[in-house]
């Protein structure tokens, strides 16, 4: 990834560079993990609210709209409502919320080799343009000002935007670690209830799945994990 980043008086300061990173669709790798993990025997229950979390006779209980599971192991993946869901337990999960604005052209023909930070061309030529960072909670409407930040941004980097035509802007909510670490592992005083609550949370997912499997399965995991530990916040 070219990493561009911004210094106070808008000037960019220094970047980095990794050969070995690239794109990947969210969408599809869900799509793939689950139809791997359907292979293997996982069960999803989907538009499923999970409204209760109950610890009884060394289970755990999830009550949810559509049924109650009972589980030994339980992790705790709620992304932007992890705090929601560790209240559920008593377990304050210290996630906030961080909007993001995207701007996407009409498909162009392939320019962009690498991933500039905020700047991207998709497989279909769409190019996603964009790196906000927002204090709004769950709100997720797009603004003006931002638009026009990030298409000032796209155009600086490269010239040749200034004539695409952008086809649709939306927003996102990412879950936002209060210290912007993640919070992996087991839940100090909870046995076998883990949490995996992170930002960047699609270019991690191999890594926090294997880390968070070999927790369960082996109870250690291959590189140490103590410094994302939910006991860091007291
Ligand atoms: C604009 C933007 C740009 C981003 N860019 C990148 C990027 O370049 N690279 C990257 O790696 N990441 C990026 N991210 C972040 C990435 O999308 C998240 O880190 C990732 O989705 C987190 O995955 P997760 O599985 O932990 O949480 P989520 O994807 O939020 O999944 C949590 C799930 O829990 C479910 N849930 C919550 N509460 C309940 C409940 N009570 N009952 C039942 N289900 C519940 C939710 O419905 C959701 O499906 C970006 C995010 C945004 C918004």
């Amino acid at each position: 990834m070219l990493c561009f980043s911004f210094v106070q008086s808008n000037l960019y300061s220094g970047a980095t560079y990794s050969s070995i990173d690239g794109n990947v669709n969210p969408f599809r790798l869900i799509d793939m993990y689950m139809r791997a993990a359907k292979r293997n025997g996982v069960q999803y229950s989907a538009y499923n609210k999970v409204t209760e979390i109950k610890k009884q006779n060394g289970k755990y209980l999830v009550v949810s709209d559509k049924g109650a599971f009972e589980c030994k192991n339980l992790i705790l993946a709620g992304g932007t409502c992890s705090s929601e869901i560790g209240d559920m337990l008593g377990i304050k999960i210290p996630v906030n919320q961080l909007r993001g604005q995207i701007l996407v052209s009409e498909p162009l023909k392939p320019f962009l080799n690498f991933t500039i930070s905020g700047l991207r061309q998709a497989n279909n030529g769409e190019v996603l343009m964009g790196y906000s960072m927002e204090d709004a909670g769950f709100n997720r409407a797009t603004t003006l000002d931002v638009i026009q930040e990030s298409a000032n941004m796209a155009v600086h980097y490269v010239p040749g935007l200034r004539k695409a035509k952008i086809v649709r802007a939306f927003s996102g909510i990412r879950a936002m670690p209060e210290d912007g670490f993640p919070i992996l592992g087991e839940v100090p005083g909870f046995k076998n209830l883990y949490v995996a609550a992170t930002h960047s949370g699609v270019t991690l997912s191999p890594l926090i799945g294997t880390l968070i499997i070999e927790l369960i399965m082996d109870g250690e995991t291959s590189i140490p994990i103590d410094r994302y530990s939910l006991s860091r916040f007291g």
